[in-house]
């Protein structure tokens, strides 16, 4: 049993929080929102009145925020959480965010003494309710050792990628590339529908044949083609189109940087972006199949 500090508590971090809680870990919690801190308070979390102090004398703190900004903002300054950790404490972050952002804070914490890994998630909310997720972790291999101890019990693939910010580099290509394959299938599918097929018959077909792949065997963009998956609960809950865009824009910038050549992650950016624009940036990201549709 370890003691834990477990800050953002949306629909990630909030399932996977509770994971920890039914691994028997003690987690004390924060999140901006007090109805996500009462969520896991009511599985067992215990409720912190800030992020210091969930953070404050915890073996490992874990954080799950939507973009670098938050992560930079509660990190560093002198009021941030390395200014309260001891020295001890494994600071995770598993938030999808530029590498940049994961090394100044690595670089931060080491300056203090302070072991931190950068460790993104793949896996979606169905991964982080069962506990099924896959950590993609960047850091020095000792931290990496040590922080893979609770990562399992939140996960079932925890992978070492490389240094600091290996973790954050691996999940954007891994993002850029799920971008791509929803957008296709989304395509594919709505064209099945157009020309008069059953989207549940053609995605059964799909999936035996070679246009196979993650989307349509977990998460069909078509609503009520499968059970427990954002597109048949109005597109609610999972993962946030605008939170695709955050990883795509990553994608680009890290793309410029190494002059890597990336149309069709370029293309599916320009696509999530103009679907945004429609008012869907709050949707799962499934919901890009109706920039598909005829609008009648
Ligand atoms: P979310 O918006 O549902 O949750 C983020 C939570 O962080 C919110 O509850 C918010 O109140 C809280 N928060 C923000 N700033 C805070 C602060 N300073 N202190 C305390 N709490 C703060 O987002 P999510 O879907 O849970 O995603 C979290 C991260 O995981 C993102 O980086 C996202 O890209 C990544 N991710 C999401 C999914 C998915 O399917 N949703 C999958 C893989 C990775």
């Amino acid at each position: 049993m370890a003691k834990i500090g477990f800050i953002g508590l949306g629909n990630m971090g909030g399932p996977m929080a509770v994971n920890l809680v039914k691994a028997g870990h003690q987690v004390e919690v924060f999140d901006l929102s007090q109805s996500a801190i009462a969520t896991v308070v009511e599985q067992g979390g215990v409720a912190a009145s800030s992020a210091n102090a969930a953070a404050k004398g915890k073996q490992y703190v874990i954080t799950m925020l939507p973009a670098g900004k938050h992560v930079a903002g509660l990190y560093l300054g002198d009021n941030g959480l390395l200014s309260v950790v001891d020295d001890n404490t494994l600071m995770i972050d598993s938030s999808t965010i530029d590498a940049a952002t994961a090394r100044l804070v690595a670089e931060q914490a080491k300056k203090r003494g302070i072991p931190f890994i950068d460790a993104p998630v793949s896996g979606g909310v169905g991964g982080a309710v069962a506990g099924t997720l896959s950590f993609i972790c960047g850091g020095e291999v000792d931290h990496f050792d040590h922080g893979k101890v609770v990562l399992e019990d939140m996960g079932k693939n925890i992978f070492h990628a490389g240094g600091v910010g290996a973790g954050q580099v691996a999940k954007i290509c891994n993002n850029m590339l799920l971008s791509i394959l929803m957008a296709g299938t989304s395509e594919a599918l709505q064209m099945g529908i157009d020309n008069g097929l059953d989207p549940k018959v053609l995605s059964e077909i799909m999936l035996k044949s070679s246009g196979r792949n993650w989307c349509l065997e977990l998460y069909n963009p078509v609503p009520n083609v499968m059970e427990n998956v954002p597109s048949s609960n109005n597109y609610q809950g999972g993962f946030m189109v605008d939170l695709m865009l955050k990883d795509l824009g990553l994608a680009g910038e890290a793309a410029q940087l190494s002059k890597s050549a990336t149309p069709l992650g370029t293309l599916a950016r320009s696509l999530y972006t103009m679907h945004s624009r429609t008012g869907a940036g709050t949707k799962d990201f499934s919901s890009i199949v109706q920039m598909y549709q005829e609008k009648k």
